[in-house]
């Protein structure tokens, strides 16, 4: 029997209800965080969990627990879903409460639910995939992890229509991030991002990329750049917690470098994996259950 949590505590997926005042469902008001699991371990889950505290904190939701706490009863539900490979995705809501924009009074308590997801794994480097590039038309809080991810959303719809698998978006000439997930650059082997503002999320393996490049002697700046950049970069780099370390080797059609993934992509990716297992263990190919 699969389960969940819900405001911590364990149960059947079956008795997880919503409720329809619940300010997630009618406004998008909470905050989420997605946490991969490699070997039935939570990777990076201290920052993710950093952040989501953070979010919530920013739009004034308390949630009623710390960091440590949220990752033991994390780690039980993983345990107890019995998940080698997949993802935990994990929700605060500010709570149920009659339909009304400005907050309810503090005596409302925010809802809290999680849920493992089985993904199987092969561990292998991520071949090169294919972007389209789309105007950011997202609100200016993009720091935030919200519910609300219409803008995201709309973007990801357009790459899929083109068969691509992001969208990178810019506001004008300026590249801010893809629909789900942070975007580089490798020029003379220099790699460049957008800086942590409230244009972006600041992703995790964004943070662990960047951590990566300083072992390796990769130079990098956090610096904007523009949409001429992207499509004449050497390389092109998507990373979130569930793409990891992806090649973008097409953008609108438009080869990047050789239209191959780079070397600085490959060598990163490389030490990704080698953090992956450093922090997780080593890693056998998975199917799924
Ligand atoms: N930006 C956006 C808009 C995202 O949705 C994500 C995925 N959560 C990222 C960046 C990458 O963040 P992370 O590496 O923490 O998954």
């Amino acid at each position: 029997m699969e389960k969940m949590l819900l405001d911590g505590e364990m149960r059947n997926r079956s008795e997880i209800k919503v409720e329809f005042e619940d300010r997630g469902y009618q406004f998008g008001d909470g905050v989420y965080e997605v946490i991969r699991v490699y070997n039935g371990k939570l990777f990076t889950s201290e920052m993710h969990l950093t952040r989501l505290i953070e979010s919530a904190n920013k739009i004034s939701i308390k949630i009623p627990y710390t960091v440590e706490e949220i990752e033991a009863q994390l780690k039980e539900l993983v345990a107890e879903n019995e998940i080698a490979f997949g993802t935990v995705y994990m929700q605060f809501t500010r709570g149920v409460s009659p339909r009304n924009h400005p907050f309810p009074s503090t005596d409302v308590a925010p809802v809290y639910v999680a849920y493992t997801k089985e993904v199987p794994y092969n561990g292998a480097l991520k071949p090169g995939a294919k972007a389209i590039t789309i105007e950011d038309i997202r609100w200016l809080r993009c720091d935030i992890k919200s519910l609300n991810l219409l803008g995201n959303i709309l973007a990801k719809q357009k790459a899929a229509e083109t068969g691509c698998f992001e969208a990178i978006q810019h506001r004008g000439s300026t590249v801010t991030e893809g629909s789900s997930s942070n975007i580089s650059i490798v020029v003379n082997g220099e790699l460049k991002t957008h800086p942590a503002t409230n244009l972006i999320l600041n992703g995790i393996t964004r943070q662990v990329m960047l951590k990566i490049c300083e072992d390796l002697g990769v130079a990098y700046k956090e610096e904007a750049f523009t949409l001429e950049e992207l499509v004449v970069a050497d390389e092109v780099i998507m990373t979130s917690t569930t793409a990891e370390i992806t090649p973008i080797t097409e953008i609108d059609g438009q080869s990047i470098g050789s239209g191959e993934p780079g070397t600085v992509t490959r060598q990163i990716q490389q030490a990704f994996h080698a953090e992956l297992e450093r922090q997780c263990g080593h890693i056998i190919e998975s199917v799924a259950k």
